[in-house]
């Protein structure tokens, strides 16, 4: 699989696939949305943990390609917040696409402040 030839409807089957193969959400595939979103947020924590402390030296090499082994581990530790994010929008039938191209809309709307950051308001959020 690669991003260029595979959709998110793909991604979520495949998911839902090694769900189903693991025998979770009593049998059927489906684990509980809640415990799904749960779990998403620890495996953010753990995505955040691989840019811990790192130094503005750190990042660039990061961006420039000289850190091989962080990007792996950022990039395992994506997969795995992904995975749950797939989950609970196959789940809950959330079209992946269609939320994005909305949410685009509305930021889009937004008035720009300094440095490309938002001037968000309060009801945007
Ligand atoms: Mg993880």
């Amino acid at each position: 699989m690669t991003d260029t030839q595979t959709t998110i409807f793909d991604l979520k089957e495949a998911v839902h696939d090694l769900c189903l193969a693991k025998g979770w959400g009593d049998g059927d595939g489906v684990q509980n949305p809640q415990h799904v979103a749960m779990a998403m947020t620890v495996e953010m924590s753990e995505l955040l943990e691989k840019f811990q402390w790192l130094e503005e030296k750190d990042v660039q090499a990061l961006l420039c390609g000289r850190d091989p082994g962080r990007v792996s581990e950022i990039a395992e530790e994506f997969a795995d917040v992904m995975m749950y994010g797939l989950q609970l929008m196959r789940c809950l039938n959330i079209d992946v696409s269609a939320q994005i191209e909305r949410k685009i809309g509305i930021v889009l709307k937004r008035p720009s402040g300094v440095r490309g950051r938002d001037i968000k308001p309060q009801s945007m959020e």
